[in-house]
């Protein structure tokens, strides 16, 4: 596995949206909730489809590894009450868009970090497309601050 350089600056560039739009990103009470107000929403969003046709059903679950922490699987995210806000879904929705693209043949062979670019540059898309553009426009200005590497070679939209 690469090292993973950008995970704490991920970690903080997240503290600071929701500090900074704590008013404007949705939070949900339940699971329930989040599938059926957030998640259903995105997977029938025809954008979703055209880039993401593989990816049609995203089982959600309570807790992570450890019940504190959200975590993500090829097809599962784990999300403990802390994290059902709007931000913390598409990270972990990010993951499971990253092992479908590369889980086979980067991650185990050191190309991909968890919190890598090719991460970076998937989540900068779900919260410019679910999120709206204030939030995306201050998510880059924060990891530019960071230095965070997120540019990639621009694949068909
Ligand atoms: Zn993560």
């Amino acid at each position: 596995m690469k090292r993973d350089i950008y995970k704490s600056k991920i970690f903080y560039t997240e503290h600071r949206i929701l500090t900074e739009f704590n008013a404007y990103i949705k939070c949900y009470e339940s699971l329930v909730e989040v599938n059926e107000l957030f998640l259903k929403v995105i997977l029938d969003n025809p954008w979703w489809k055209r880039r993401y046709p593989n990816i049609k059903t995203v089982f959600l679950y309570d807790g992570g590894r450890n019940g504190q922490c959200a975590w993500a699987e090829k097809n599962a995210i784990y999300l403990p009450s802390d994290f059902r806000n709007q931000l913390h879904i598409l990270h972990e929705l990010s993951h499971v868009i990253c092992c479908h693209i590369y889980d086979n043949y980067g991650f185990h062979e050191g190309v991909y970090a968890i919190h890598g670019s090719e991460f970076v540059d998937i989540y900068r898309a779900l919260i410019k497309k679910f999120m709206g553009t204030p939030v995306h426009k201050r998510f880059t200005e924060i990891i530019e601050e960071y230095k965070i590497i997120y540019k990639l070679e621009r694949r068909a939209e």
